[in-house]
């Protein structure tokens, strides 16, 4: 890329309460970007775009409305169209000036046909997005969808914590193995490997809610028993505390008192399944680092503690995979989202 030449990419985080949109301007001129306060801006490792100059990608705008998936399939895709013309107008853009659309899925996405195939937002399983979208735009941009927890993934690799990994140990991000895990109202996560998504055969690679942690344990709504998802979000959390204190709290309080005993227990429970869960995500993928997201995540021990019981309990004593906290926050789906077609050798 030429000093000063700027691309656009369009992102969407499409989630079953509400749709975010974002137009991204990568640029290779700092200056501007750099000198602009209060607005949004991460780095971008050049290699993606086969360039020398360090590059820049800056969220120029944002917007988002509600899904009302009640509607059904059509009109939420009519809003979703209304919102990209919407975004590319109040930025003087047409949408042939885009480089592309990345849509983040709230579901595992077919790699090869481009089709949701499973997911909560029940609206967009088996239909064809990316035609009915191009037909309500009246255009042909090149359209990639990706499930929303792989795009967190992504994005902190590419453009967040994969950074700080490469300032701590020289290891260039392309290079990097990094697991992304949203510990929120349910777990879900994303693989990256050599700077691409692992997706698998149907894209499910990263659905690691799923993977069972407690044989014959918790029933959980896809059928199995013991699913991480039943021990690791904050809901799970929370359930069990209640079995065992007949007492409401959230997660967050769960993890700030220090007075209640089963508060203790609670939290001692919920670190050793996240150690053995991540051990086992250490066992197979051998990760440079994880990095957490979704509400659970802000929580300090998971870092300090979280990461030492990992650490005292990997297959190969060599084995010790940061963990870090999500750099980019709320941003990171949709940034993953904007940039899945960098991935996806466009240049
Ligand atoms: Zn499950």
């Amino acid at each position: 890329m030429k000093k000063g030449q700027e691309k656009f990419l369009l992102g969407l985080d499409i989630g079953g309460t509400k749709v975010e949109g974002v137009i991204i301007k990568i640029s290779s001129d700092t200056k501007n970007t750099l000198s602009s306060h209060g607005r949004s801006y991460f780095p971008i490792p050049s290699e993606f775009l086969k360039t020398n100059d360090k590059l820049w990608g800056e969220i120029i705008i944002r917007k988002r409305i509600p899904t009302e998936r009640d509607r059904g399939y059509m009109p939420v895709m009519k809003d979703i169209a209304g919102l990209i013309k919407s975004l590319c107008e109040q930025t003087s853009l047409q949408i042939d000036d885009l480089l592309g659309i990345g849509a983040g899925m709230p579901g595992t996405i077919d790699p090869e046909k481009q089709i949701m195939l499973n997911g909560n937002s029940q609206i967009f399983i088996n239909q064809n997005f990316t035609y009915d979208l191009c037909q309500l735009l009246a255009s042909t941009p090149r359209i990639h969808l990706e499930n929303d927890a792989s795009c967190f993934a992504l994005s902190e690799v590419m453009c967040g914590v994969g950074h700080d990994f490469y300032a701590h140990s020289g290891l260039k991000i392309s290079q990097q193995v990094g697991i992304g895990i949203i510990l929120g109202t349910g777990v879900g996560g994303g693989i990256i490997v050599d700077g691409k998504i692992l997706s698998g055969r149907f894209g499910g690679g990263g659905e690691v809610g799923h993977t069972t942690l407690v044989p014959g344990g918790q029933k959980c709504y896809c059928g199995n028993f013991g699913c991480a998802e039943q021990y690791l979000s904050g809901p799970a959390m929370e359930a069990i505390y209640f079995e065992r204190s007949n007492i409401k709290a959230k997660s967050a309080e769960i993890f700030s008192d220090n007075v209640s005993t089963v508060a203790q227990e609670v939290r001692d429970f919920y670190l050793n399944n996240l150690a053995i869960f991540l051990r086992n995500l250490t066992s197979i993928f051998d990760p440079d680092y994880f990095v957490l997201g979704g509400g659970v995540s802000n929580q300090p021990l998971l870092y300090n503690e979280g990461q030492k019981r990992l650490w005292d309990s990997t297959f190969l004593p060599q084995s010790k995979p940061l963990i870090y906290q999500h750099k980019l926050g709320d941003s990171a789906g949709v940034i993953g989202a904007a940039i899945l077609l960098l991935t996806k050798n466009l240049e």
